[in-house]
């Protein structure tokens, strides 16, 4: 046994090769999967390990995870690493609060609180407004369903579904809204998919269309979520258009904000959700455009009684002291609850709001260079839009799912690919705000090096 002095040495030395190997290898060296368990010795044993031991085999699993922080990593739609964030989030593990009450949390419900409150005045919600922090995106976009759903039927919390609730969102949102339809007993093919543009935005004509026609067959709007930066795309949908016709029909609005609703802290790339403050609920991950590490997911509420009305529950032997304004309990999906608002407090702190935006213009202004890199050479086609940090191109006619997998089984870069209508594409994502101008030269530069040296990758008819 060893005390946390001793382990945070240690922590210290493990760190120092971690962030050494990122700079010497900033792709790990990828283990087949096949051979997972024969490559590193994960095996759990009745005995103890000899510290050495112990140390040699956290080594290993440390270099050969798949590096998120470095610059040859755009898989998903985080990355980088805010270090004060970091700091936030390594305090929070010593400390190891639960979040549902003041008793056990302290100072800590107000840290949270005071993002929340924040957050709700930049996208100026009123005074009735509050929030949480679920565990993601997804999980904010299912709270928000069933606030929507209760808000229609408020006698659905006691007596479950009455009414045939229907609910609308993009065919480009993201796939939580499928689940989430399920388990808020909606259920999943009562959720109509509206047609997007051409640039991957909802249509609210189309949306407007469907209502009527539901309606006139007796089903019940429930709910519309709008997307601000669709999961492929990074598109954003027509919020104030969008909220003209929940307004008319008094259906729920939820903007779904996970990748790009942080552009809230911006005041050059904030007209892009222009009528948030319409909207009945808005979420957006930290853990995405602002670089906390992962999960830091806020959901705000326009009205903080349908927060409570649909997720509090007495329970005397947790809320025993303070009002239910600092016991956060009584607004949150889960009874125990990691604090994940410390390390979006650390940073939001150290850098100023100032500093929030700095990290949001820095993507687009990324963004821009590489659309303009894949834009002025002949040997690359694009496929995604202005204002928008995903980046979506072919090189040369090559199959985009061969490519990305043999960069990865290469170590060369880590990337993914997207679809849109018939096109499937490469996605380069720029979110992560520590990258420079060259990082992004670099990413293509390792690409086409890497196309140069391996001829036999498929070409495919593309852009056709
Ligand atoms: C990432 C994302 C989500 C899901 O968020 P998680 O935190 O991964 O659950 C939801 N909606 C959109 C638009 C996203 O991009």
């Amino acid at each position: 046994m060893s005390d946390i002095n001793s382990d945070l040495v240690l922590f210290n030395e493990l760190v120092e090769v971690l962030i050494n190997e990122e700079k010497k290898h900033p792709v790990a060296d990828r283990i087949d999967s096949n051979k997972l368990y024969d490559s590193i010795d994960l095996s759990l044993n009745a005995s103890a390990m000899v510290d050495e031991d112990f140390k040699s085999v956290l080594k290993d699993v440390l270099v050969s995870t798949p590096k998120t922080a470095t610059n040859l990593f755009f898989n998903q739609l985080f990355g980088g690493r805010q270090s004060k964030a970091v700091l936030g989030d390594l305090l929070a593990v010593l400390l190891n609060n639960s979040m549902y009450t003041y008793k056990v949390a302290g100072p800590q419900v107000g840290i949270e609180q005071e993002i929340i409150r924040q957050s709700c005045a930049i996208i100026g919600y009123g005074s009735q407004s509050n929030g949480t922090f679920p565990t993601g995106g997804s999980m904010s976009n299912y709270m928000a369903l069933v606030m929507a759903r209760d808000a229609k039927d408020t006698k659905c919390r006691l007596e479950g579904m009455s009414k045939p609730m229907v609910i609308y969102t993009s065919k480009e949102s993201h796939y939580s809204n499928a689940k989430n339809a399920s388990f808020a007993g909606i259920g999943r093919n009562n959720i109509r998919y509206i047609q997007a543009d051409s640039e991957g935005r909802m249509i609210p004509t189309n949306l407007e269309q469907q209502i009527i026609t539901d309606l006139r067959e007796g089903f019940v709007p429930t709910y519309v979520n709008a997307t601000a930066g669709t999961t492929v795309l990074g598109a954003f949908d027509p919020i104030d258009k969008i909220a003209n016709i929940t307004e008319k029909y008094g259906i729920w609005l939820h903007v779904d904000g996970a990748y790009c609703g942080s552009v809230i802290f911006s005041d050059t790339f904030k007209h892009l959700v222009n009528g948030i403050e319409r909207s009945d609920s808005f979420s957006y991950n930290a853990h995405k455009m602002l670089g906390t590490p992962l999960t830091c997911s806020i959901l705000l509420v326009n009205d903080k009684k349908m927060l409570h009305d649909s997720f509090s529950n007495e329970a005397d032997y947790l809320y025993q002291t303070d009002g239910d304004d600092f016991n956060l309990g009584k607004t949150s999906f889960q009874c125990g609850r990691r604090n994940d608002a410390l390390k979006f407090w650390t940073l939001w702190k150290s850098v100023g709001t100032n500093g929030l935006k700095h990290l949001i213009d820095q993507q687009f202004e990324l963004a821009d260079i590489a659309r303009e890199y894949v834009k002025s050479n002949p040997d690359y086609t694009l496929y995604s839009f202005e204002d928008s940090i995903s980046i979506c191109f072919n090189y040369k006619n090559i199959d985009p799912t061969t490519l990305c997998t043999a960069l990865y089984e290469n170590q060369i870069t880590v990337v993914g690919f997207g679809a849109f209508e018939d096109n499937t594409f490469v996605r380069l994502v720029t979110i992560n705000a520590n990258n420079e101008k060259h990082d992004i030269l670099n990413f293509f530069k390792v690409i086409e090096e890497f196309v140069e040296k391996t001829p036999h990758l498929t070409r495919v008819e593309v852009g056709v």
